[in-house]
């Protein structure tokens, strides 16, 4: 599972690589699983090169074996893959034509092996990386029923089914109303006993659940999670309580039907609160709210951050760089990566280079401060992003 930066960095490198073009067929893409030998992959490329030789274009003909040349020239560091595979795109581009050579260790494991040869880079197989797979426990009660399943993905599926003896609403006769209820009480008291442990076992041993959507026909569903049924790390992770008509597998469907559109906007709902909070600060004059760049990284040497709200549409990076020719050195924020020496008018070399959200990311985590990427999709990610720089925070105490 990847972290929403970790997400972000990567979503980035593909659309700066998506943008790329070729003149002609001659963008190389290769794909390595982790468990492919090296020495296959060199003998496949050397196959490649010489029927490439057969190209007629000079031109292609050469910007191809010049792109082959060069992954192999890279492939001999490699004694095996790396632990997620790598993908290599490689290819001249622009005029005149400049070689760009990168080489992608997918955040999680890939299992293609493929060589393609295009006027564009392939990047399908890392974008269905990037596709969401969030896991939902999702829970149905009523006082006859109860189901558990998970919604992974749009994959809904059952977990656990269970019926209960809970009487119904009709007492037998003779029975004392007093009695009735008193036993239909033990006997939901029971129930709810029964599928809170069912429940508390499936949703704490499923890794990385997101969140969890309780459904059913009545106010039962209430009354069981309001009970001391469900452990509190289950009880945190409820999203909204939807009425259902079926409490069973059918009711599944029903119950993700009906959360649908809190699920699409979980992200954007979780942004705006947090952006609401910030700006009561504000608002309060409480001096806990913070923002720019310098201030909040400030806060954050100082380990006064509880949490930064870094904007997504921010283009800014951190880059280190020298001129090549009279030494001159910069190290700072940018808002483009291409830097040229003031005094010789050349492009200086980069020596490092971090997004912005990347390097805020990494300033959290040294002071265990909170972390989030803001999007713009909402009124409030729209304010952070216009209105305070793109980069704010929310202090643990006042520092001035
Ligand atoms: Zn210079």
């Amino acid at each position: 599972m990847l972290s929403k930066t970790e997400k972000y960095l990567f979503k980035k490198k593909l659309e700066e690589l998506k943008s790329i073009r070729g003149q002609h067929t001659e963008l190389i893409s290769l794909y390595i699983p982790p468990n492919r030998r090296i020495s296959d992959v060199m003998a496949h490329l050397r196959d490649e090169y010489s029927q490439s030789s057969n190209i007629k274009s000079k031109q292609t003909r050469k910007n191809v074996l010049s792109a082959i040349e060069s992954i192999m020239a890279r492939l001999r560091y490699f004694k095996e893959p790396p632990p997620n595979g790598m993908v290599f795109f490689v290819g001249m581009v622009g005029e005149p034509p400049k070689l760009v050579a990168e080489i992608v260790e997918p955040p999680i494991p890939i299992n293609i092996y493929l060589y393609r040869c295009d006027s564009q880079f392939y990047l399908e197989p890392l974008e269905r990386l990037l596709e969401e797979k969030d896991v939902y426990g999702l829970l149905l009660i009523d006082r006859r029923e109860a189901t558990i399943g998970f919604l992974t993905g749009s994959r809904i599926e059952m977990a656990a089914y269970m019926t209960s003896r809970v009487p119904g609403k009709h007492k037998k006769g003779g029975q004392s109303q007093r009695r009735f209820e008193r036993l239909t009480e033990i006997a939901a008291h029971e129930w709810f006993t029964k599928v809170g442990e069912k429940a508390n076992q499936l949703f704490l041993e499923k890794k990385n659940l997101k969140g969890i959507l309780v459904g059913g026909p009545g106010p039962t569903k209430r009354e069981f999670v309001n009970g001391n049924y469900l452990d509190y790390r289950i009880k945190k992770k409820i999203i909204g309580f939807y009425d259902t008509g079926y409490t069973d597998e059918y009711g599944l469907r029903e119950l993700v039907s009906s959360a649908s559109t809190d699920l699409e906007q979980m992200d954007i709902i979780r942004d705006k609160k947090l952006m609401q909070k910030f700006l009561n600060e504000i608002k309060k004059n409480s001096g806990l709210a913070i923002y720019g760049e310098k201030e909040v990284r400030k806060a954050l040497e100082m380990g006064a951050v509880e949490v930064v709200m870094v904007s997504d549409a921010l283009e800014k990076y951190k880059i280190r760089a020298k001129c090549k020719s009279c030494g001159y050195e910069v190290n700072g924020i940018f808002e483009k990566v291409d830097l040229t020496c003031p005094h010789c008018s050349i492009p200086m070399g980069i020596l490092e280079r971090k997004d912005i959200v990347e390097e805020y990311a990494e300033l959290a985590e040294k002071s265990s401060a909170e972390f989030e990427i803001i999007g713009r999709e909402s009124e409030e990610g729209e304010i952070l992003y216009k209105a305070f720089g793109g980069i704010a925070g929310i202090l643990r105490y006042k520092i001035e």
